[in-house]
């Protein structure tokens, strides 16, 4: 066997587990329809973020009455409630019937942030209240969350940060063997940052992908999307977003400038004729 030598042996069996992930797992991101390669089983990380996720809860303290609690809880169940209808009427059932919502408002006034998690957990802190205003602007947040978790961005970037940080290994192995650093990275995975003290934000790619889909469901959701040109507007006004000024350097967000000519030029035009107020 002289024609496979033993450099080309793990170059063919990288080739060899790449070719299975992409047979496993190549997912076409709803509505944009880019493709993906995730190497986590999406149920894996839900067990993992519901477990995240109630134990934050237990801790953080939370409003839970009022009109923000209120107008989250309205916003949430109406853009989940569309968000479900066009996953399960454009080929998506599986991903639909994983997610299982709740919202909490958290009280942390210092940070300007909200995430949701693989699984529809969502955490809207009270530090972006002042910049959501109404509930349009809150509908832009939830939107956008809500996008990230529809897109299984969380399962791009632990996938990638498994593959670098631990080589690739699975889920439940890097959690038997190593649960602080796995804990690490699926918090920063999923921008939990101001719980660990460092926010890393999703990529430009990311971000944006998340702006266009989040327009589309808020406006399926009955919510006018061209008023996210203000809320990103408010937002740059606030500076960086929630991200401490020593640390943008480490951002690779799109800029507000880029975001909002995104918004008003590509994604709005879109977005509109899935809104049927005017
Ligand atoms: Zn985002």
């Amino acid at each position: 066997m002289s024609s496979i030598n033993r450099y080309s042996l793990p170059r063919l069996a990288f080739f060899a587990i790449g070719l299975f992930f992409l047979i496993v797992s190549c997912y076409k991101v709803p509505i944009t329809g880019r493709k993906q390669l995730n190497l986590l089983p999406e149920d894996e990380l839900i067990t993992m973020a519901d477990h995240q996720y109630d134990s934050l809860m237990q801790v953080w303290p939370q409003v839970k009455a009022g009109k923000d609690f209120d107008n989250l809880n309205t916003v949430g169940g109406k853009i989940s409630r569309a968000v479900e209808k066009y996953l399960n009427n454009h080929g998506y059932e599986k991903l639909s019937s994983k997610f299982s919502w709740e919202y909490h408002l958290v009280k942390i006034d210092t940070v300007a942030n909200a995430w949701c998690m693989p699984g529809g957990k969502i955490a809207f802190y009270t530090g972006i209240l002042p910049i959501t205003k109404n509930k349009s602007g809150m509908a832009v947040v939830m939107g956008h969350e809500i996008a990230h978790a529809v897109a299984r961005h969380g399962n791009e970037r632990m996938s990638q940060a498994l593959a670098l940080q631990m080589g690739g290994i699975a889920l439940s192995v890097a959690l038997q063997t190593r649960p602080e650093e796995t804990q690490r990275l699926f918090m920063s995975a999923f921008g939990l940052g101001a719980q660990v003290g460092l926010i890393l934000p999703f990529s430009r790619k990311h971000e944006l992908e998340a702006d266009q889909m989040g327009l589309i469901f808020m406006a399926m959701a009955g919510y006018d999307p061209r008023t996210a040109v203000d809320f990103w507007k408010r937002m740059a006004k606030m500076g960086q977003g929630g991200i401490p000024k020593e640390l943008t350097f480490l951002s690779t967000h799109p800029s507000y400038e880029e975001r909002i000519a995104a918004i008003e030029n590509e994604y709005l035009p879109v977005a509109m004729k899935y809104y049927s107020g005017k």
